[in-house]
């Protein structure tokens, strides 16, 4: 990964407000090795004033948008003619001047601009998005992903994932679906210019009884862009609701974490429901029971959830009742996961199935150290509280942990652990999640099944 890579930051994936005490722990040590977590964006330099407003990259600085990664860093660039405003689409060439991308600009971010098209013809409007918009409703209906019709599930309706950012083409660019309500979360200059228009094409297209914006993720504050929260089209009902297969869960489109409901884990719930009969489970960072309840429907013989959020457990006690499941099976902490690991460890409480679905603790490569020493502790505790032949499903929705990195974690919190143990699968965030093969960064969520010896 190139060094500006690496201080990317804006792939679509979780927030971490509930990480909030570990991320004070990392800005903390950070800054004692003067190493600023984000460094302020260095500005490009300006060309011609009175030039037609354009991008020029710096000679032998196209290659990546030759392979048709859609960022464009500031310091590729060379200089930026003309004025242009934030969420302006520029053109954007190589140092001969050859036409490279349209590409939303922002003054603002490290990543100068991201491309919305590689093609010279293309003229970057209204209809061009209605296009991009329906090629990704059309994609998730092919592969029979889409609550039918979009939309139209009603108000305990399917959910899904409708547009995912760079990899459907709409660099920034969130859409969720929880029955019929939308929930639109605008990460970058660019689809910030275009608010009002993508919400016009999603209500032409979906007809939601409501558009709800959150963008007030993490990346946003580093993009120069203040958040915003509200209703954008429609009236926001009372109760949301969305219903995972067979189960409901209320959302809290509004308060909730990340558009209120982490539909990437659909598939991976949905496994340890199967695996979970008869079993003790343990579910850290359980936010409003997504895991617990399948575990639960699985025939569970105890679940124990944890999570620093007293409003998630909230939700999700209320999700157990909603569902007619077993609340007397069912037990719930609220606690740092850290901590809460080590008591039961000295409780000596031991499960057969262990859940681990941190928040992003390393949104950058540049985290990746610190990261690494949080998922190895609690993946050593995990290890440690499992009986033979238990289970440990763990996850990292870090942009800044790749595959290959977080297998070392977990090998290296077994062996301290003392434990042997086998990958019996490797998961990733569910198909209404594409990745784009040209921009690696959209697999920020990858999880292992791994089995202790028995
Ligand atoms: N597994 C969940 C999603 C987890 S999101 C699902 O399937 O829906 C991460 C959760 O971790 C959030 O609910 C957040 O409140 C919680 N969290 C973050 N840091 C924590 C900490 N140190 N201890 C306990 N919970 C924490």
């Amino acid at each position: 990964m190139s060094k500006e890579k690496s201080r990317s930051h804006s792939t679509p994936h979780r927030q971490s407000q509930g990480g909030k005490d570990f991320r004070k722990r990392v800005q903390r040590s950070k800054s004692q090795t003067d190493a600023p977590a984000v460094q302020p964006a260095s500005r490009p330099r300006a060309g011609n004033p009175s030039a037609k407003p354009g991008i020029m990259l710096k000679a032998g600085r196209e290659k990546s948008l030759q392979r048709r990664h859609p960022w464009i860093f500031s310091g590729a660039v060379e200089c930026i003619d003309g004025a242009p405003a934030s969420g302006d689409t520029l053109p954007v060439r190589d140092a001969a001047g050859n036409f490279l991308a349209w590409a939303a600009y922002n003054a603002d971010s490290q990543i100068t601009a991201r491309v919305w098209s590689w093609h010279e013809k293309d003229v970057i409007d209204k209809a061009f998005f209605r296009n991009r918009i329906a090629n990704a409703l059309a994609a998730r209906r092919a592969l029979g992903l889409l609550p039918s019709p979009a939309g139209g599930g009603g108000a305990g309706g399917e959910g899904a994932r409708l547009v995912h950012g760079e990899s459907d083409g709409l660099p920034g660019l969130i859409v969720d679906q929880y029955g019929d309500v939308l929930v639109m979360q605008l990460g970058s200059a660019g689809p910030e210019h275009w608010r009002d228009t993508f919400a016009d094409i999603l209500q032409e297209q979906c007809a939601p009884v409501c558009i709800y914006e959150r963008s007030d993720s993490d990346g946003r504050e580093l993009e120069g862009l203040p958040k915003r929260c509200g209703v954008v089209r429609g009236t926001l009902p009372e109760k949301v609701e969305v219903t995972e297969n067979g189960l409901r869960f209320a959302v809290d489109v509004a308060e909730g974490q990340k558009t209120g409901y982490y539909l990437d884990q659909r598939d991976n719930r949905a496994l340890t429901g199967t695996l979970a009969q008869d079993k003790d489970v343990l579910n850290c960072f359980c936010y409003t029971g997504g895991f617990s309840l399948y575990a639960l429907r699985g025939g569970a013989k105890s679940v124990l959830s944890i999570d620093a959020s007293e409003g998630a457990l909230e939700l999700a006690k209320r999700n157990v009742e909603l569902n007619g499941l077993n609340a007397s099976k069912a037990e719930w902490q609220c606690a740092d996961v850290f901590g809460a690991l080590r008591k039961l460890r000295d409780q000596n409480r031991k499960f057969d199935l262990i859940v681990l679905d941190p928040p992003k603790f390393a949104p950058t490569a540049a985290f990746a150290e610190k990261a690494s020493r949080a998922y190895k502790d609690i993946n050593l505790l995990g290890f440690k509280l499992l009986r033979p032949g238990g289970l440990l499903f763990t996850y990292s929705c870090s942009g800044g942990i790749s595959d290959d990195l977080f297998q070392k974690i977990i090998a290296g919190a077994a062996l301290d652990a003392g434990v042997d143990a086998q990958i019996v699968k490797k998961l990733h965030a569910a198909a209404d999640h594409p990745v784009l093969l040209s921009f690696p960064e959209g697999a920020y969520l990858k999880g292992l099944v791994l089995r202790v010896a028995g």
